[in-house]
């Protein structure tokens, strides 16, 4: 990490601080922010977590969670706590368009920032940045982090849970961006009592009917899959929205199903949303659809897992992503399961 001595050095008294994440939050979000939380507290800071939407219910469990301030929720609370904080902790994002207007605020604050993210091409806004795009996870980054702060011990496993909850989330439960520093690391959290097995049922066992009538209809109803590019495409309306009461968080990983298909090599989640129409890229391989969301849809992310918006209609959208996809045929196809 670029000045860490500096930055050891500002968290040796007692600070005022502020951990911020990306709009809707996911386990990756809430996890690194609660275990930097956990960790941060034992030193005597006074620390506050701000995130620009809410986060979804099934991570309601996590200890500290019913303290998360919204900005969408009470932006005077959020801006109160900016206006004292000494230090920003900036988690899993890594450019303050991704917090909206609260990155808008932040970008005219003098206050001191910390990055810790794995997401490509970070802005250089921090005063400190741990970035490793090679990282699972943020939670990941917040273990190399505490462990930068020679800290290690002080890992408990309050700590250990929110880690392991960004961990299995950001990695499809160890399916990517998985490596042997990953697993011993989740070992680690193991041995300090981490409950892998509780953890895995309240984040994967813990769903409605409605979501696997959901998964079903966007299986069944809404896959499209484009043989001749190796793409597949789910495509959600707002009618779809009401008819399954689609929530927060509700259609997260579905885009991930797409890629169990062996013809399938990338995968695209385009969903109808209140003012954006949303799209959510993954990949095989060496196919990179953070360079696809960022060329095209205003957005970025990481080489397999990226996303972007439009602002054009449903429709004109899955056009627009249909029409720019020959351009990627030869290195779509290129992808080989067997060396990827
Ligand atoms: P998801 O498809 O699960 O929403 O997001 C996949 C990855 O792409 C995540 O790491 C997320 O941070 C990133 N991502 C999703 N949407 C956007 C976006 O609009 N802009 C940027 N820069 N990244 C995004
Ligand atoms: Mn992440």
């Amino acid at each position: 990490m670029e000045n860490l001595s500096v930055l050891k050095k500002l968290l040796s008294t007692p600070q005022y601080i502020v951990i911020t994440s990306h709009r809707n939050p996911d386990g990756d979000a809430i996890g690194s922010s609660l275990a930097l939380y956990h960790y941060l507290i034992q030193h005597g800071h006074t620390v506050r977590v701000a995130f620009p939407s809410d986060y979804p219910g099934i991570f309601a469990w996590m200890p500290h969670s019913e303290k998360i301030l919204i900005h969408d929720i009470e932006p005077e609370a959020v801006e109160e706590a900016l206006d004292k904080s000494d230090l920003i902790f900036c988690l899993d994002y890594n450019g303050l368009d991704r917090i909206d207007k609260m990155g808008e605020y932040i970008g005219k604050l003098n206050t001191k920032k910390a990055m810790i993210d794995h997401h490509l091409f970070p802005d250089d806004f921090v005063d400190f940045m741990l970035s490793d795009t090679t990282a699972s996870s943020t939670c990941e980054l917040v273990y190399d982090f505490i462990k930068l702060m020679d800290a290690e011990d002080e890992i408990n496993q309050t700590i250990g849970e929110c880690m392991y909850t960004g961990i299995v989330t950001d990695t499809g439960s160890f399916k990517y961006a998985t490596s042997a520093k990953l697993f011993k690391i989740v070992g680690s959290l193991l041995e300090k009592g981490v409950d892998d097995k509780k953890l895995q049922n309240l984040i994967h066992n813990c769903l409605e009917i409605k979501n696997l009538q959901l998964l079903g209809h966007c299986l069944h109803n809404r896959l499209e899959i484009w043989d001749e590019y190796k793409v597949g495409i789910i495509t959600l309306t707002k009618k779809d929205y009401e008819k399954f009461d689609i929530q927060r968080g509700d259609t997260e990983g579905i885009v991930n199903y797409l890629l169990m298909l062996k013809d399938v090599h990338v995968a695209a989640f385009i969903t109808e949303q209140p003012t954006i129409v949303k799209i959510s890229l993954r990949s095989k391989g060496d196919i990179s659809v953070q360079e696809m969301a960022k060329q095209h849809f205003r957005g970025g992310g990481h080489k397999n897992a990226a996303g972007g918006a439009s602002y054009a209609s449903l429709p004109a959208t899955i056009k627009k992503f249909k029409k720019l996809i020959p351009q990627y045929k030869e290195k779509i196809l290129d992808y080989n399961p067997a060396n990827p």
